[in-house]
């Protein structure tokens, strides 16, 4: 890999996609493999939601922008695991939740919100060494990246490593109800006002439905290698 002195460049690697594309697991590894942070910004969007429902008040494009403003959202890396917190109260389960998912493309979609999460975001990520995964990070967030990847799958399959995931866990869930959920995240992503989910065009393009985590990890890591 290329180094500038002694320092390994520290770049800024785009990870977007569909709900349940693998996004999270392979920008972890990628960002392990290259000594870089990982920076998982739906989990951002899950904390605001999360802070939303607890509040108990009534939806509103105030009432959650005004959230998103206040909160203090940080993340901690520990023996591999990414912990969030927000005000310095851990919610790394919490906002994994059924009804956080079941509400977060809602929250996500307002114009406020995103606004907040999107300087955040910039913030962390402005001195590049970062993977960060997302919707809209090579679209919107850093339009710059020096690495985007579009990290897509069949719905079928997204909602079946989804599926073996949560069965893992022990959480009761439903195959065919997990892919209506994951279609129905998808189409409010997709077809939002705000930066909607979609493939930048400086993007490389990946269908890892028939490919393994170990396959697109080095697919990316490859990518990044002639970046790099
Ligand atoms: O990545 P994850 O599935 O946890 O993201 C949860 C939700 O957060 C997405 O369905 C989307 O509505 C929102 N999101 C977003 N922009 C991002 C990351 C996530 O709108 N950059």
């Amino acid at each position: 890999m290329g180094k500038r002195g002694n320092q390994v460049k520290k770049i800024i690697i785009a990870i977007d996609g569909p709900a349940g594309a693998g996004k999270s697991t392979i920008a972890k590894k990628v960002a392990a493999r290259l000594g870089y942070a990982y920076i998982d910004t739906g989990a951002m969007y899950r904390t605001v939601t999360l802070c939303f429902l607890e509040s108990g008040r009534p939806f509103s494009e105030e009432e959650v922008t005004a959230i998103a403003n206040r909160i203090c959202i940080t993340f901690q890396y520990r023996d591999g695991a990414n912990r969030v917190f927000v005000d310095g109260r851990e919610v790394t389960d919490a906002i994994r939740s059924l009804e956080v998912s079941q509400n977060v493309s809602r929250v996500a979609a307002v114009r406020g919100v995103r606004t907040a999460m999107v300087a955040a975001q910039r913030k962390i990520g402005e001195a590049g060494g970062v993977v960060m995964d997302g919707r809209d990070i090579g679209t919107v967030v850093f339009p710059g990246a020096q690495l985007k990847v579009f990290l897509t799958a069949s719905v079928e399959e997204r909602a079946r490593r989804r599926y073996l995931e949560l069965k893992e866990k022990g959480v009761p869930v439903d195959l065919a109800d997990l892919e209506k959920r994951i279609a129905q995240r998808d189409e409010l992503d997709e077809n939002r006002e705000i930066s909607p989910l979609r493939c930048a065009e400086d993007a490389h393009y990946l269908d890892s439905t028939a490919l393994s985590i170990e396959e697109v990890t080095e697919q990316i890591a490859q990518m990044a290698g002639k970046v790099l």
